[in-house]
């Protein structure tokens, strides 16, 4: 099946062209004929099936082809005319200039998540003439205010600041067509249930609603039910599905020999786009702050820091600046990075929805990706859950930092290198890794064509390798150390030049 034969508009068929997408994925193929239709939508899938294009496609289409029908203001129905009587101070709310309406709202838990789904608007909707914008706390409210005044057409938005920007009468929602609810679960979670109830209440009832979450317990239910109409209802893949697509592994090691552990597994170069995620967040500055340390350069991201120092650390992870991006959970959702190489679970998480959820940052979108995590003693009842979850065993695999208790367990010799390329691999190349024990610097890593061209030739002759003279202090620690972890034949870092070999 192709996009064209979904019925998609030109300008969106010209976008999904240059995005190199070439078939829809499942919850594409399901969901976006009935949202041509104007049906509303039910949809229990997860970030990295291809959901916001399944929803962001058909809205940009239904918008572009209609002309705005939402009413007049001075016609609103039954929740605008309540919401023009409350106003603020009892007032009307006040609306700065004239724009034109709000035609589609998309309401999302975290600043991440509403950030990359404006990115996927404005990515699909370029041709469109159609504008999208986003609003979230955390940041000055300014900019945001003087984009909803010059008028937008989509509006992307984190609960609080989009109901403290309408209590200013900053943005009208009067006239929103589409609606859309997006990671309703996590919205439950993070406590969002009043702030989506006043919301609904200020947006027309007459209107196209599309909600999804990853997960459907009796709370989502009953939400979903209050809100749609008849809907469709399209289920994408278990919610172990990720635990298909993605290679795992799990080290059985004790707490204080994690983050050597984690130090040495970063040495291998396929590891070049890192996702690590710790229980707490000053365990996640923490584990930041070793690895910049050992000359890993990794930034931290969690909920305690600024909206800016957020971006910048996702930016520079993107850019391939870091190479590891320690995180929390609510940091995990909807983070859509593409081809992150590996997910590293340091601590593992409370429930195997989490553990789900944290390795689908890796083998989006149909790619392959590998996840590895670290348990400890006290661990051992949160592994049980996941491998409940997930319907499976995670392979043991061995280091000697870990202690490797699990005898009765499948045993896997090496994490999961098989399936990613290395540093030195080239287009054309062989296996070669950069060559030799502890080269000062490392490559830096690329992502493009293939993205892992290193200093490598491609017959294990590298520049990282060898006698180079370690630069920093760090990095010749480094060098010490993976001299000391050379007898691990097999193991990344052990050199030879042989590495760790892509297929
Ligand atoms: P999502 O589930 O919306 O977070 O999407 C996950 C990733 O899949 C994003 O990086 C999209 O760019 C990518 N994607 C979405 N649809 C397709 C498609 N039909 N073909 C290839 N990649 C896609």
């Amino acid at each position: 099946m192709s996009f064209e034969s979904l019925g998609l508009n030109e300008p969106l068929l010209r976008a999904i062209r240059s995005e190199g997408y070439t078939t829809p994925t499942d919850i594409q193929r399901q969901a976006i004929p009935p949202v041509l239709e104007g049906r509303d939508m039910l949809g229990c899938a997860q970030t990295g099936t291809g959901k916001t294009a399944a929803f962001a496609l058909p809205v940009l289409h239904r918008l572009l082809e209609n002309k705005p029908t939402g009413p007049a203001p001075e016609q609103a129905d039954d929740n605008t005319q309540k919401y023009a009587k409350r106003g603020r101070n009892g007032r009307p709310p006040r609306h700065h200039g004239p724009r034109k309406p709000i035609r589609a709202l998309v309401l999302t838990p975290t600043r991440e998540l509403a950030a990359q789904v404006l990115e996927s608007f404005e990515t699909y909707g370029r041709h469109t003439g159609l504008n999208a914008t986003v609003v979230f706390g955390g940041v000055k409210q300014g900019p945001q205010t003087a984009a909803l005044r010059r008028g937008v057409d989509v509006l992307v938005a984190t609960p609080g600041r989009l109901l403290d920007l309408h209590n200013q009468g900053e943005l009208d929602i009067s006239r929103v067509e589409v609606f859309v609810l997006d990671e309703a679960d996590r919205m439950l979670d993070m406590g969002f249930a009043p702030d989506i109830k006043r919301i609904t209440a200020e947006i027309p009832s007459k209107r196209q609603t599309l909600f999804f979450s990853a997960t459907m317990p009796k709370e989502i239910q009953k939400l979903a039910d209050a809100l749609l109409h008849h809907p469709v209802k399209v289920t994408i893949a278990a919610q172990n599905s990720a635990a298909d697509t993605v290679k795992q592994g799990i080290y059985f090691v004790e707490r204080p020999n994690k983050i050597a552990l984690l130090q040495d597994l970063l040495s291998d170069p396929t590891m070049h786009k890192t996702l690590v995620f710790s229980r707490t967040k000053r365990g996640a500055d923490r584990i930041a702050k070793r690895l910049n340390a050992s000359g890993i350069p990794a930034d931290s991201i969690h909920g305690d820091k600024s909206q800016a120092a957020r971006t910048r650390a996702l930016d520079r992870f993107k850019s391939g600046k870091t190479w590891v991006l320690v995180g929390s959970d609510v940091a995990s959702r909807g983070l859509d990075v593409d081809d992150i190489s590996h997910v590293i679970n340091f601590d593992l998480p409370g429930d195997g929805e989490t553990y789900v959820h944290r390795i689908g940052r890796t083998g989006r979108a149909g790619a392959t990706g590998d996840a590895i995590s670290f348990c400890d003693g006290e661990e051992r009842a949160l592994l049980r859950d996941i491998e409940r979850t997930i319907g499976k065993n995670i392979d043991v695999l061995e280091h000697a930092l870990a202690t490797g208790q699990a005898t009765k367990r499948s045993r896997a010799s090496h994490p999961l290198a098989a399936t990613a390329p290395t540093r030195g691999d080239n287009a054309g190349g062989g296996n070669g890794n950069s060559g030799g024990n502890g080269g000062g610097n490392r490559p830096k890593r690329n992502r493009n064509s293939g993205g892992h061209n290193g200093n490598g030739d491609g017959n294990g002759n590298g520049n990282g390798g060898g006698s180079g003279k370690p630069k920093t202090k760090a990095a010749a620690r480094r060098r010490r150390a993976k001299r000391n972890r050379s007898r691990f034949a097999g193991q990344p870092g052990a050199g030879a030049g042989t590495g760790a070999s892509a297929n």
